[in-house]
């Protein structure tokens, strides 16, 4: 008996591990498990190096069975998440330290995460209001449990997170004398330069960053209060929190799978970052289902099966064929030559990593052309 017993290819799962590559059914999720390994591997010796603990984002994938090989792999300390439900959902699969990088204010989220703690994970949330504090202080209470707390400081995005270090200071103050609640340091993630192409673009808005979030650490060391967690970080910073000498913890995220939007980022000698940085370990398997029109082919991979946000897939390694459309369900592809034909499957690079994988069941790990494992998108529809 397996654990997918009584599962259907092609209705509950796209493939069995064992299965040949050409026997996938599409369209689905296919990660190259060399390329992810490699990806995983790379990321956690740089921090190790730069002394850095990295808490892995966990909303990218979704997936226990992939922040558990970032821990192996990797190294990494624990996941971050950004809903209350998915954190569950990491902490149910054996995740041990789960941060909720985000505001958590509905009182039935609240109560879910005082209750995390008693899953055996180490729970952590973002805080920017005072008042949040009492909400969060008296959950942890009636559950007999504690929240760690981070003061979210926004450092350009431009989303949550309070801006001055008067503010940062009376939260952390609050977190400090709340029953049931610790104060466990700073959440700096600046978002909005991420996917910045110049490198030098993306340096600039991390120093302003990289200055207020040293000015709320030493103010609050003046007050007392030890910053154990300084966190923030992403694929296209990572290097910079890392070398700042204030940061201590990072949260990468779309550097496991890439994706073509960010791929297109330039490092710092002006190559992208997936010629050499990063490699491509996620896929969008499709297959070609008509050609009944000379130069153009028709696959199964649409709207449905990914995010566009972030632009159209683009077809991996090859430069005869383009993905040039998408509606709901097909995706039109321009062969202008007529290279392909029915049946034939591509590997599409998705245009954003996060909202293609949430809208998937399964992850299906290939190697050597073979299935090797069929992992559950953990915290598929954990969206609350
Ligand atoms: N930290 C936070 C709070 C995020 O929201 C995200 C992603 O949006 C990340 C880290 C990871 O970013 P990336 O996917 O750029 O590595
Ligand atoms: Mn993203």
């Amino acid at each position: 008996v397996t654990e997918f017993d009584g599962l259907e290819v092609g209705y509950d799962i796209p493939a069995l591990p064992g299965m040949a590559e050409a026997e996938i059914q599409t369209p689905c999720l296919v990660l190259d498990l060399d390329a992810l390994e490699r990806n995983i591997q790379k990321m956690g010796d740089w921090a190790r190096a730069h002394g850095m603990r990295h808490r892995v984002h966990g909303k990218m994938h979704k997936s226990v069975d992939v922040a558990r090989l970032q821990e192996r792999l990797g190294g990494a300390c624990g996941v971050c998440c950004q809903k209350v439900s998915e954190a569950e959902a990491f902490a149910r699969g054996g995740i041990k330290d789960v941060l909720v990088s985000n505001q958590v204010r509905d009182p039935a989220k609240i109560d879910r995460l005082a209750r995390l703690p008693k899953l055996g994970a180490r729970t952590l949330v973002c805080v920017d209001d005072p008042a949040n504090v009492a909400e969060l202080s008296e959950a942890a209470e009636r559950h007999g449990t504690e929240i760690e707390c981070l003061v979210e400081i926004d450092c350009g995005a431009g989303r949550c997170g309070v801006t001055t270090t008067p503010e940062v200071v009376a939260i952390a103050r609050a977190i400090d004398a709340a029953p049931g609640l610790r104060f466990a340091g700073l959440q700096a993630y600046q978002g909005a330069m991420q996917h910045l192409d110049s490198y030098l673009d993306r340096k600039a808005k991390i120093e302003i960053a990289v200055a207020m979030v040293r000015e709320a650490v030493e103010a609050l060391k003046a007050e007392g209060l030890a910053c154990d967690i300084v966190g923030g970080g992403g694929t296209g910073s990572y290097y910079f929190e890392g070398s700042s000498g204030v940061y201590n913890e990072l949260q990468c995220g779309s550097y496991a799978f890439m994706d073509a939007d960010y791929g297109r980022i330039l490092d710092a000698e002006g190559n992208r970052i997936d010629r050499g940085e990063w490699e491509n370990a996620l896929f969008l398997l499709t297959s070609v289902m008509s050609h009944a029109k000379a130069d153009k082919a028709i696959c199964d991979a649409g709207l449905k099966a990914q995010s566009v946000d972030s632009g159209l897939p683009v077809v991996f390694g090859r430069e005869d064929v383009r993905y040039v459309k998408c509606s709901d369900e097909h995706g039109v592809i321009a062969d202008p030559e007529g290279v392909l034909k029915v049946g034939d499957k591509l590997r599409l690079v998705p245009g954003h990593c996060d909202p293609t994988c949430n809208v998937h069941d399964w992850y299906v790990g290939v190697r050597n052309g073979t299935v090797e494992c069929l992992w559950p998108v953990s915290a598929r529809g954990k969206a609350y």
